[in-house]
């Protein structure tokens, strides 16, 4: 094991551990994995190994175009979305893909996520946005390097650090933060986002989405130049 990535491995073993504390997963499903950027490698979850068997010396460590690099076990089928993701936004350290019941429901409606209050704008600057649906080329093509790449074609006009995630049609969310953990962070209030808007579009179909001036204020208090929220202001 190279002694360098021993703390991303159990970031990232934690990482892929809180999905499934956090009722993200069900037996195999989902990945986590975390960037080492020094190096250009990239530490994955192995391929359908349980969770609760799951050791740090189990998961796979790649380059940037998908070289197996050490792991004696198969990546997770999904590393190909995540090396796309790595390469197109430079500023992320972790990837995180789940199909998380309600994330997953409206990623299958194929709506984006309105932002309907404080919580989604505290972490979401704007909708959560769905992708196009894949063509039959890029689903019989390299599908999971397609699904990164129509990711990426959504992202033209976004900021990945402002929008840290994804819903990619019929599929699924994916998730990203500065590191793994944070990518699981996203990933587990992503879940909470799509379970509160369902809700509230259950309670009131027309409810509009929140005001500019509110979802600013929320975002910009936790992020950006003038972030004002935490600790380092607050705790007396
Ligand atoms: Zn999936």
């Amino acid at each position: 094991m190279k002694p360098s990535l021993t703390r991303l491995r159990e970031a990232v073993l934690e990482a892929n551990l809180e999905l499934v504390r956090r009722g993200l997963v069900l037996y195999t499903f989902g990945n986590a994995s975390g960037i080492a950027k020094d190096e250009g490698l990239v530490v994955i979850k192995p391929s359908g190994v349980p969770y609760e068997k799951m050791k740090p010396q189990h998961l796979v460590i790649s380059d940037l175009s998908g070289r197996i690099v050490e792991g004696e076990l198969r990546p997770s089928s999904d590393l190909p979305t995540h090396l796309v993701l790595y390469r197109a936004f430079p500023e992320i350290g972790g990837v995180v893909h789940t199909h998380s019941e309600y994330a997953t429901a409206w990623a299958q409606a194929r709506r984006e996520i309105p932002c309907f209050g404080t919580t989604h704008a505290d972490y979401f600057h704007g909708s959560v946005p769905v992708t196009e649906p894949m063509s039959e080329h890029e689903i019989c093509g390299e599908y999971e390097k397609n699904t990164g790449e129509v990711i990426v074609r959504l992202f033209r006009d976004r900021s990945a650090a402002a929008v840290p995630g994804v819903l990619v049609a019929n599929h699924g969310p994916f998730t990203w933060g500065a590191d793994v953990s944070a990518a699981a962070h996203n990933a587990v209030v992503l879940e909470a986002i799509a379970r509160m808007a369902f809700f509230t579009i259950t309670i009131n179909a027309e409810a509009d989405a929140i005001g500019k001036p509110l979802h600013d204020r929320h975002y910009l208090r936790k992020h950006g130049s003038r972030a004002y929220y935490g600790q380092a202001v607050e705790y007396k």
